[in-house]
């Protein structure tokens, strides 16, 4: 089952939970209203989350019988027919298309993909040094564009972590995908998460976040949040802890990232947990490669329609959404072909797109919103819990000069002409106010403007 028909069939639950849940509100930070933080460069992050890959195994064809099992009548594809692998020659070739155009985002590897065996031991069907050339491939390759999760352990059946063994029932209450994790506490997720991360861990991966299967935790959001931040820190003590939850679809439901718990922001310690929202739903080629989609869906042929040019001109972060058995197609790549016809299409119409790893959304957006920036007189006292690159803001007043100061260091800042590429060092003027963009440093700076 996909996020998006969980999300469209459990409406009134979702509501119910969004008005008791606690994204972090800004109110609490005293700002001045003099400047404001843009996004990154002053263009807009796009992104591309890919769910339900891992090495070798194509999880529609191990995942529908064991959805089955539960749900007869709602999962009737013929699942025997599917190719039961996704080759890495296509993962290379997805790859390499994506680094040609740029094109960055998360990747999933399901630790124990659909219960058929473990990253990090061996997956019966694939000889050891198969499961080790495509480790290597996701590791040496892929991981430069896009961060790695785990979806959790097997995406399937939930693991009893005293045993290691599936619970004995496929029943939805021990499924991960369904009502197991809705009523767990902060703390028994936490050891479920940091279990998925461990197998990776030791699989050779550096993970900063998690992706949820199905409708995992969509009822329980304050707690997933909590074990996120606490799973990753604990395993690789991720500075910056992010999940990807949600996909809203809405012509006016806002897709910027929403931070839980933050704490700590005076102390040398400050944490939170970041939640990435996807803008689209898999309109590339379903979750089981078998439903074919719509490039129009994103972008139209004539550039001016669809749920992509929503959001990029909301400046809000466009983060698509697929799965891989749709990508791939059962060999066919489909889903790959939608891709590259809708990257085809926002190439052509925008210049001002930056695509980011989900990792380097979440520490944008941690620094977005927890920033304290004072202006007073000349001086820009900024305050920031957390380093980012390319931070960018917009003093509201017109600046000749600017120059950068951090640990005892001053550095001038490039004034260039409205219009030119706007990168880190560098500042223009636009009607009354200024566009400045440099690398936030973890504490104390400042600007000296005249
Ligand atoms: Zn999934």
């Amino acid at each position: 089952m996909d996020r998006r028909s969980f999300i469209t069939k459990s409406v009134a639950g979702a509501t119910g939970v969004y008005a008791g849940m606690t994204p972090f509100a800004e109110k609490a930070l005293a700002r001045n209203m003099a400047v404001t933080v843009l996004n990154p460069k002053n263009r807009v992050p796009v992104s591309f989350i890919i769910d339900d890959s891992t090495a070798l195994v194509n999880m529609a064809y191990f995942g529908i019988p064991q959805f089955a099992e539960v749900f007869p009548d709602q999962y009737l594809q013929a699942w025997k027919k599917l190719p039961r692998e996704i080759p890495d020659s296509f993962v290379r070739e997805f790859g390499e298309w994506c680094r040609d155009h740029g094109v960055k985002g998360k990747y999933s590897m399901v630790p124990y993909p659909a219960c058929t065996g473990w990253l990090h031991r061996f997956i019966p069907g694939w000889s050891k040094q198969e499961l080790k050339d495509s480790l290597s491939l996701v590791r040496d390759f892929m991981s430069v564009d896009w961060d790695i999760h785990p979806e959790m352990i097997s995406h399937t059946r939930v693991i009893n972590l005293k045993t290691g063994l599936p619970f004995p029932d496929p029943t939805p209450e021990y499924m991960e995908n369904w009502e197991w994790s809705q009523d767990k506490s902060a703390d028994e997720l936490t050891s479920y998460l940091a279990y998925a991360l461990n197998i990776l861990k030791e699989a050779g991966f550096n993970c900063e976040g998690v992706t949820t299967p199905g409708g995992f935790g969509h009822r329980n959001m304050d707690n997933l949040a909590s074990a996120t931040l606490e799973a990753c820190r604990e395993i690789y003590d991720t500075e910056i802890p992010h999940f990807f939850r949600d996909v809203r679809t809405g012509k006016d439901e806002s897709v910027e990232p929403e931070l839980f718990h933050v704490s700590g922001l005076d102390t040398g310690d400050p944490k939170c947990s970041v939640h990435v929202i996807g803008c689209t739903g898999d309109w590339f080629g379903g979750w089981d490669g078998l439903e074919p989609g719509n490039a129009d869906l994103f972008i139209n042929p004539d550039l001016d329609g669809g749920r992509l040019v929503e959001v990029i001109e909301k400046g809000d972060p466009a983060i698509l959404v697929c799965h891989w058995p749709g990508i791939y197609y059962n060999g066919t790549q489909l889903g790959f072909n939608v891709f590259k016809t809708v990257v085809g299409r926002l190439h052509q119409k925008y210049d001002h797109l930056v695509w980011m790893k989900l990792s380097e959304i979440a520490r944008y957006w941690a620094c977005k919103k927890l920033t304290t920036m004072k202006l007073i007189g000349k001086t820009l006292d900024i305050q920031a819990p957390f380093s980012t690159p390319d931070f960018t803001i917009r003093i509201n007043k017109p600046v000749r000069r600017a120059v950068f100061e951090n640990d005892g260091k001053q550095v001038v800042m490039e004034k260039i002409n409205q219009g030119a590429s706007l990168s880190t060092g560098k500042f223009f003027i636009e009607e009354k106010a200024s566009i400045l963009c440099f690398d936030l440093p973890k504490g104390a700076s400042r600007i000296l403007i005249s």
